[in-house]
């Protein structure tokens, strides 16, 4: 799985920041930066539960591209 953020939903107040700080930082204004996007099985429970915790909706796991659409 991998993580994406819809930049027309994020208004940047950083609360996936503060509950997945291993892979999503914040920028100077607020808004998310994320790292390594992809989430194995180790991190999925902690993944999932910031994109459930996201008021808007913008923070979302998708299936990663196969190896050969990347
Ligand atoms: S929790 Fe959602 S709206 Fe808030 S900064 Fe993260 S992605 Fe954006």
């Amino acid at each position: 799985m991998r993580l994406e953020i819809d930049w027309t939903r994020c208004d940047g107040h950083g609360l996936c920041a503060r509950l997945l700080p291993e892979r999503i930082g914040l920028d100077d204004a607020g808004f998310p930066v994320l790292g390594d996007r992809t989430v194995d099985t180790d991190d999925l429970a902690h993944a999932r539960r910031a994109v459930s915790a996201c008021p808007r909706l913008a923070l979302r796991l998708e299936q990663a591209p196969s190896p050969a659409t990347r």
